[in-house]
């Protein structure tokens, strides 16, 4: 469990405040330790207890639109730079993990997605094509060998280098660990109920009746933050996950790869510590928690029979859970500002492979606060 941060019990001032403590505001918060200005995060729940507790954690460049249908909606070029980002973030967040300390755990894992269907084999072989262009370290992969080294039936398979998998609660704990110790505040259980705009400051207000002044404001909410922006600019999915009983690591596949498919919403699974297959996908649109939680027990069933289907494996669910995510149409995160809303940033880690994203917002948004052009800026703003 991570460290227990105390609520917010008195008024505040601040250079910059943060509203939510997941993986997306704590990338932030550890970006901007040094910069000289001080930083409060506030959290409504215990620290990365949003989407980042739920987050299977997968660290993939490959996002939840393919590069050939991102290159439709956004050209080819901002396509391949958006995948070029994403790859870079894994390698940023694992650079980030040697120096934190104690060094925190993190692992390169190449990341398999493989076809559901045989018609989505041509699709398939146009993305690898492009990735391979662009000099993403791909390779196509046929039955027989998707067989051999996955125990998976499947038409063919695009194996990708670079990806990864970390811990996303854990590091949300120890980057913030980190940025308190650089002598900045976080609290926990302290919900933000109002924002004002003043001439000189924005006054967030929380729910207990205490104030932080602050000169800019990141919002970096999750899903939740969809509520500070007036134009709708995403769906929020449910989606499920479940850990099986360890199995036999005889069984287990090649280089312990992250696999996914090509259908929508994908099934996803990775291994775990002590041999155990985490399952996950099953998504559907998210509109309330508790509607959600009442489907875990079939979602699970569902999530171990589809697995079942496609993997030679004996499996039995240990434990489940669920989470919400939001999804954009193009399947890039919103970062930067909108006029309605001035000083203030949002960081925004959307999608089912967001995590990336939270590391790009952090770079863009510590960028811009410091006063530094970042080039990458124009393809995740609210203007695209
Ligand atoms: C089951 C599941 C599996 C996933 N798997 C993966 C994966 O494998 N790889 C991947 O990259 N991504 C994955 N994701 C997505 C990933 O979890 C998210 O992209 C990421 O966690 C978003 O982080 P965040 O910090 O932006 O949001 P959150 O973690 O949701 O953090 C936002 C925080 O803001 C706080 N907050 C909201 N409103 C207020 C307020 N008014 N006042 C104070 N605090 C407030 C919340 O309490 C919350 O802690 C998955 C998501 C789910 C649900």
């Amino acid at each position: 469990m991570g460290k227990a941060y105390p609520s917010l019990d008195t008024h505040l001032t601040t250079d910059i405040a943060i509203i939510g403590a997941g993986i997306s505001g704590a990338l932030t918060a550890y970006y901007l330790r040094n910069s000289g200005y001080s930083v409060v995060v506030v959290d409504k729940r215990h620290a990365g207890m949003g989407s980042t507790a739920a987050s299977t954690s997968f660290l993939q460049y490959e996002i939840d639109t393919p590069m050939i249908d991102l290159a439709k909606y956004a050209g080819e070029e901002n396509a391949v730079q958006s995948y070029e980002l994403c790859r870079k973030a894994i390698y940023d967040i694992a650079a980030i993990c040697k120096k934190l300390k104690p060094q925190f755990d993190f692992h390169l894992r190449p990341s398999l997605q493989y076809a559901s269907y045989k018609k989505d084999k041509e699709e398939l072989y146009e993305e690898y094509k492009m990735r391979k262009k662009y000099d993403f370290d791909v390779r196509w992969l046929e039955p027989e060998y998707i067989r051999e080294h996955f125990r998976l039936d499947s038409p063919a398979a695009i194996l990708s280098k670079d990806a990864a998998e970390v811990d996303a609660y854990l590091l949300t704990h120890a980057l913030l660990g980190t940025f308190f110790k650089a002598g900045h505040k976080v609290y926990n259980n302290t919900g933000i109920t109002d924002i004002e705009y003043h001439k000189r400051y924005i006054k967030l207000t929380t729910g207990t009746g205490f104030t932080i002044k602050a000169k800019k404001l990141i919002i970096a909410c999750g899903y939740e933050s969809q509520k500070y922006i007036p134009k709708k600019i995403a769906d929020v999915y449910a989606t499920y996950a479940v850990v099986t009983e360890p199995v036999n690591k005889e069984v287990l596949w090649y280089r312990s790869s992250l696999i996914w498919e090509t259908a929508f919403p994908y099934l996803y699974f990775r291994i775990v510590t002590g041999n155990r297959i985490l399952i996950g996908g099953k998504d559907d649109l998210f509109h309330d928690p508790d509607v959600r939680d009442g489907r875990i027990k079939r979602k699970t069933d569902m999530l171990i029979q589809a697995f079942s289907k496609k993997m030679d494996i004996p499996v039995k669910p240990d434990f489940s859970w669920a989470g919400a995510f939001a999804v954009t149409k193009d399947g890039l995160p919103y970062i930067g500002t909108i006029p309605e809303r001035k000083n203030t940033y949002f960081a925004l880690g959307f999608g089912g492979n967001g995590i990336t994203f939270s590391a790009i917002a952090a770079e863009i948004i510590c960028d811009e606060l410091l006063g530094i052009k970042n080039e990458n800026a124009a393809l995740f703003s609210f203007n695209r």
